[in-house]
């Protein structure tokens, strides 16, 4: 017989961890009573233990599910708080702190929660139970117990007291029935008494007979009856193991002295032991009848749940940790898929292009922007003219141009460049699913990976500067690199001058039109002649009397935002006047004769230079950078991102998922209803008379 409360009161913790709605609960003994009834010493007296808060403010502000478990032969009791996972608790005043401290986390502003406290007492000396206790009914309104908090205490004991509960109405012998809050919370849910049972405590304080008369029950029946009990505390003595028997024995020379009144020909039932015995007749009973409902309920849940499985996942069965190992691996094909943007072809293309940049900047630093450069296409028709014979000022910007090139800083920009690619490669792979459900992770990844590319840069860099070193010196280009150089630079050339063409065009359209355009493109020149010509004449101190006025841009006769594009399109078409005169240059034959006409086509030269760079680096880069990464990056992800998740952390991240977690949720709730409907059905073995027979739909 025992073994059904014990195996139901198994079912009831698994189903309350399944579904919190009424519709699967099984029945539990719901504790009410005004303050100050006695409430915590007749819980403390079932139990054996003081394991309560205990305080003059309202102190169980949590509803308290105790479930106790009769466990013979262990060699210490204790209890669990399942949820918490402190693990075995055998102190029982640590039981008391721990759950003051749960009640006092609730805020004052909500005063009672009623989010229950799951606790455990395993003990060769309780029953099987599992009580319930809650916050005690108000009776004085008072300054710290407001209206509200009494109404608020009121809902939460009436939810509890609903069917199929039973109710264990506690209320003190001094205190007239009429008068118990306990009762009448009872009386409107059970008006008929069937499921209430009264436990009537400090029967020391008032006469036997009195006592005895509320235990006959007759002003207020009860079906179930009244229990008569004392539950002193034996004075201010300290408290310690013996205490539970000393109130015991208390109780029994309360009762044994007053035979005639509670002797066992009275009829009404005393005493601690019977008050336990009695609530465990009760909840078995009352467990065996819920047991075909709640099968009924079960049964039908489960349907409802496999259907669902089958229908939205086909009975597909995931774990967090198959969703963590596939997101990985995901991760790491992903990363895979892009590396192919890495490879050595794709990053020397990339470098040539930013060394074009630079090649063009030396050039326009050094050959553009000098007044001379025509000076050098013009020698450079001339067939007479050896490279040998040149000027010395063409050779030394020859050199200075390379070495310029050569000294830019080329192994970082290189170095840079690439990781930026890497580093962007990564961000927008953390940017995107599934990683925009597990932001912890995505920062995680983009932090690790930033490192892992900023312990190598420095390297690399310095690397792939090494290696360029020798270009700082001599450079040597083969007649097969000078073809391509110059096909290059010519490309190179017109580039450039279709961009110088597109931007007149586009300040050509703005202005309105190309007359204007030179209208304004005069004017300015002038302007700027003049402006030239006084500051001339000021430095060399020929000052002419009255004519002291300077000529800034607000003496203008057309708009400023006009002026600004007029010299953007003296700009443009100078440049364009000398980008064609050096594209004719490499046209000619002196430029397509070979290397040794370097001097006279400084852009081949550099080119060919910017080559050999690009490809150099882009070697060096390959090894030191993007090789070490892409070792390292998968490792990374192994031992950063999962390997250092435990348990909880894994289901935690694949929960951040709104579909696994749905997923996991569904699964999980099929499970347990499938394991509880299993366990209701091997009840039949045990209680035959009790045989859930679920309707079949
Ligand atoms: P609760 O507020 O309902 O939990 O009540 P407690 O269990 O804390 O008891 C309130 C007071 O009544 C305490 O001072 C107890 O010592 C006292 N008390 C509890 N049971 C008995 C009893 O059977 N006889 C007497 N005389 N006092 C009791």
């Amino acid at each position: 017989l025992m073994h059904l409360t014990r195996k139901l009161i198994e079912i009831r913790s698994m189903l309350l961890s399944i579904d919190q709605s009424d519709a699967l609960k099984l029945p539990s003994i719901v504790v009410i009573g005004s303050q100050s009834s006695g409430k915590s010493s007749v819980l403390e007296a079932i139990v054996g233990h003081e394991f309560l808060p205990k305080g003059n403010n309202m102190v169980t502000r949590r509803p308290i599910e105790l479930t106790l478990i009769h466990t013979p032969g262990i060699a210490e009791e204790y209890g669990e708080f399942p949820a918490l996972g402190l693990g075995k608790i055998t102190d029982f005043s640590n039981i008391q702190k721990t759950l003051t401290d749960l009640n006092l986390a609730v805020p004052a502003s909500e005063a009672v929660s009623n989010d229950p406290i799951d606790l455990r007492i395993y003990s060769p000396r309780v029953p099987d139970l599992t009580l319930i206790d809650l916050p005690g009914y108000i009776q004085i309104s008072s300054m710290d117990q407001p209206e509200t908090l009494k109404e608020k205490i009121a809902g939460l004991c009436e939810r509890y007291i609903r069917e199929p509960n039973i109710v264990l109405a506690v209320c003190a012998a001094d205190v007239d029935l009429a008068n118990s809050p306990a009762l009448r919370a009872s009386r409107k849910v059970d008006p008929l008494g069937l499921r209430t049972i009264g436990v009537i405590t400090k029967m020391d304080l008032v006469p036997p007979e009195a006592g005895a008369e509320i235990l006959r029950g007759n002003r207020y029946p009860l079906h179930l009856g009244y229990v008569g009990v004392v539950c002193k505390p034996p004075g201010k003595k300290p408290r310690n193991e013996s205490t539970a028997l000393v109130i015991r024995q208390a109780e029994a020379e309360f009762f044994g002295s007053h035979r005639e009144q509670f002797g066992s020909k009275s009829n009404v039932m005393t005493g601690t032991d019977t008050l336990r015995r009695r609530l465990m007749e009760v909840l078995e009973s009352s467990m065996a009848s819920s047991l075909h409902g709640i099968t009924n309920a079960v049964q039908l849940e489960l349907e409802e749940a496999q259907y669902q499985f089958k229908v939205q996942y086909n009975d597909r069965r995931i774990t967090a940790e198959s969703y963590v190992a596939e997101t990985m691996d995901a991760l790491k094909a992903r990363f895979r898929e892009f590396t192919g943007q890495f490879r050595k072809a794709h990053i020397r293309a990339k470098l040539k292009a930013m060394l074009d940049e630079k090649v063009l900047n030396v050039l326009e630093q050094l050959y553009w922007s000098d007044k001379r450069t025509p000076e050098l296409s013009a020698i450079a028709a001339d067939p007479k003219v050896k490279p040998e014979s040149i000027e010395p000022y063409w050779r030394y910007k020859l050199e200075a141009a390379s070495s310029l090139l050569t000294k830019s800083g080329v192994g970082r920009d290189a170095t840079l460049l690439v990781a930026d690619g890497l580093r962007a490669l990564i961000d927008s792979i953390a940017a995107g699913e599934p990683f925009t459900y597990h932001p912890r992770a995505a920062e995680r990844l983009i932090q690790f990976s930033h490192m892992l590319l900023r312990d190598r840069i420095g390297i690399t860099a310095d690397q792939v500067e090494n290696c360029i070193k020798p270009y700082k010196y001599e450079v040597e280009v083969e007649p097969r690199e000078w073809e391509l150089g110059r096909t290059q630079a010519m490309e190179l050339f017109e580039n450039e001058m279709q961009m110088c063409e597109e931007k007149l065009k586009e300040i050509k359209k703005r202005v309105g039109g190309s007359r204007r355009l030179t209208g304004l493109m005069t004017y300015v020149k002038g302007v700027e002649e003049k402006e030239s010509e006084k500051r001339r004449k000021r430095l060399s101190g020929v000052e002419e009397e009255g004519e002291v006025q300077d000529l800034n841009g607000d003496d203008y006769r057309y708009p400023p935002g006009q002026v600004l594009d007029a010299r953007h399109a003296i700009l443009c078409s100078d440049r364009l006047s000398i980008l064609k005169l050096r594209l004719a240059a490499l046209k000619s034959k002196r430029c397509k004769s070979g290397p040794e006409s370097d001097v006279f086509c400084p852009e081949i030269f550099l080119n060919a230079i910017a080559d050999k760079l690009a490809y150099t680096s882009s070697m060096f880069i390959s090894i030191e950078l993007l090789d070490h990464f892409f070792y390292q990056f998968p490792r990374e992800i192994d031992s950063r991102l999962l390997y250092d998740l435990d348990r909880r952390e894994i289901i935690e991240f694949a929960r951040e998922n709104p579909a696994v977690r749905r997923h996991l949720d569904l699964q999980e709730r099929k499970d347990k209803l499938e394991e509880v409907m299993k366990q209701l059905n091997s009840l039949a073995t045990l209680r035959p008379d009790v045989q859930p027979t679920p309707r079949r739909s």
